[in-house]
């Protein structure tokens, strides 16, 4: 690799729209890192939240975004073990632990509190190359194709959320509120633990994402600006149901997903909002609710997710929209937040011939 620069795109500001394709220096690796050749990186809600100033967590500008990524090792550090040149492989996103706390002693390093992701901690994938640990490295079959090995950082998300964080057995009701692509990968999870009914609920404006829900196994789907979710959900039980996820990204429907649990039910809340809302908790008490909040993954989780990607099983090309190079980033983002797609990829090797 003769360039000393590659082109990036940079989040650069704290303010709305501040984000550009630049030029930058390409990173040097430490003894334990190698330098990942980007195959494919796909765009996060997250990223796109950060794009208009709209995040809910503290990003260290200038920074590189992407975290949902996978390509190919071009170079290993003097200390890796078990990854070399030419190795296919995805990355974990927890860039920077301490190593030494709690949770990381204990393989639960993705809630140590020093941690540091990836595009928004420390330099991302949305770029020709990325410098990784290579203790986030996962190998991947040279059967999944990198556009789809991209995804498996939000389904590590989703598994962790419906799999880890939440109990669901064959035959329960469960009710996913957002069907953005942390909603919808949620829902097709509690498909395969067996979930049925499986509603997931939207606003009109989710119609295509609704629809998507249906190929991805939701039994019904609501659309709640024209019909009563909570009727829908007592039609099939009387009590309410056994768990709701709230994937909406915001913080007020967490009072709703209160409402349309069962006594002795579970609430899972994936994904956040800079929101603060007023909360009347007594219906946990009363009706004995649990409620879990469910943030990242760790190496298990991705371990599977890997799995069940090659073996298909979670039909990754139903949230899909688009493919662009890396110089076409914004129609990516764009194309995300109006609504056109549910996910776009970004290859900066370019677009393979077809
Ligand atoms: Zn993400
Ligand atoms: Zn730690």
């Amino acid at each position: 690799m003769a360039k000393s620069t590659h082109p990036a795109v940079v989040h650069y500001a704290l303010e709305p729209n501040a984000v550009e394709l630049r030029e930058v220096a390409v990173p040097e690796i430490g003894d334990d890192e190698v330098l990942l050749e980007v195959g494919a990186v796909s765009v996060c809600g997250s990223d796109v939240h950060q794009a208009r100033n709209t995040h809910s967590w503290q990003v260290n500008i200038p920074v590189v975004l992407g975290h949902e990524f996978g390509g190919t090792v071009a170079q290993a550090g003097r200390a890796v073990r078990g990854f070399r040149e030419g190795d296919r492989v995805v990355s974990e996103t927890a860039a920077r632990i301490c190593g030494e706390c709690l949770l990381c002693r204990t393989g639960r390093y993705n809630l140590c509190p020093s941690r540091k992701g990836f595009g928004y901690g420390i330099d991302g994938a949305m770029a020709r190359w990325v410098r990784v640990p290579a203790r986030c490295l996962h190998r991947i079959p040279d059967s999944l194709p990198f556009d789809l090995a991209c995804l498996a950082e939000p389904h590590a998300v989703a598994y962790q959320a419906m799999c880890v964080n939440s109990t669901i057995r064959p035959g329960d009701l469960v009710v996913v509120l957002g069907p953005g692509p942390i909603g919808l990968l949620c829902a097709r999870m509690a498909a395969l633990s067996g979930a049925d009914p499986l509603i997931v609920a939207g606003l009109s404006a989710d119609a295509p994402r609704l629809e998507a829900a249906g190929r991805l196994g939701a039994t019904r789907t609501v659309d709640t600006q024209t019909e009563d979710l909570d009727a829908v959900v007592r039609s099939y039980s009387a009590i309410g149901a056994d768990l709701v996820c709230d994937a909406s990204g915001a913080s007020r429907p967490l009072g709703m997903a209160l409402g349309l649990t069962r006594p002795d039910g579970q609430v899972t809340k994936v994904g956040w909002s800079p929101e603060t809302i007023p909360l009347d908790v007594n219906p946990l008490v009363q009706r004995n609710l649990r409620i879990q909040g469910s943030f990242s993954h760790n190496y298990p989780v991705w371990e599977r997710v890997i799995h069940l990607l090659d073996r298909g099983l979670t039909l990754p090309e139903t949230i899909v929209g688009l493919r662009a190079p890396l110089e076409d980033w914004r129609e990516a983002f764009d194309a995300m937040h109006e609504g056109r797609v549910i996910k776009s990829v970004l290859l900066p090797g370019g677009l393979p011939a077809v």
